[in-house]
């Protein structure tokens, strides 16, 4: 594995949890973005199981969305790409996935969990919420059309949440995944093996109109 200490100072590890269906530059921008105003030695990104907000919907196999991660990441040494979401059975909850992590990573490792400014602003209402800023410090990034400050984040703790503004992309599964379903094309929206494995597997292609999702 990787060093533990680098110039004595403890581990910086950023934590990127996403249904990644399928992953786009938009995740690989934040992740590069966050790593390098952090200081951060590595970021695992995590796919979800069973992603409890979008049941409304058809979620691809837990395998394309774990293979297409790491096809997405492979050629940056410090991105990695970790199974414990989809391999914890039932919903995957993010105190699920920090305390698997520090399980994994030891108690000298510092977790920077990356996530969505949107998805911020309702961390209260996600279970074991509580317990969430004991176990790292909280990153929300602004995406195209959230603006920062536009979602109330007063009633989380100052020194556990930063808002960080990443290089604006209009990209998002979604988005990929109609555009699919359309026959119009995703090169540069995703890396180029993306769009191999996509068409490899033929996933997305019947994507008949599914509820848009503004996150
Ligand atoms: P969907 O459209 O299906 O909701 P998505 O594009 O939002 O997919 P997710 O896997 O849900 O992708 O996102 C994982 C994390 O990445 C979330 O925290 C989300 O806010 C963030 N994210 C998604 N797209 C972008 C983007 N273009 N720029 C910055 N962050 C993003
Ligand atoms: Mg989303």
């Amino acid at each position: 594995g990787l060093a533990r200490v680098h110039n004595g100072r403890r581990y910086r590890l950023g934590v990127m949890g996403g249904t990644f269906d399928p992953i786009h530059h938009g995740h690989l921008v934040a992740a590069s973005e966050v790593a390098a105003r952090f200081d951060l030695d590595e970021v695992v990104f995590v796919p979800t199981g069973v992603p409890w907000q979008k049941k409304g919907r058809k979620v691809s196999q837990a395998e394309d969305r774990y293979l297409m991660t790491v096809i997405a990441t492979a050629s940056n040494p410090s991105f990695s790409v970790s199974r414990v979401d989809i391999d914890r059975p039932g919903d995957t909850y993010t105190v699920d996935t920090l305390k698997d992590l520090r399980r994994e990573r030891g108690s000298d490792v510092d977790l920077f969990f990356i996530t969505g400014a949107d998805a911020l602003s309702h961390i209260l209402t996600w279970r074991g919420a509580e317990e969430l800023f004991d176990l790292a410090h909280f990153i929300g990034v602004s995406r195209p059309g959230v603006p920062l400050g536009a979602k109330d984040i007063s009633h989380l703790p100052a020194e556990k949440v930063t808002l960080l503004e990443v290089p604006a992309m209009a990209i998002s599964s979604t988005d990929c995944r109609q555009r699919v379903g359309e026959d119009m094309p995703i090169w540069y929206l995703v890396p180029d093996g993306i769009v191999q494995y996509i068409n490899k597997r033929g996933l997305y292609h019947d994507n008949i109109n599914i509820n848009p999702e503004d996150h």
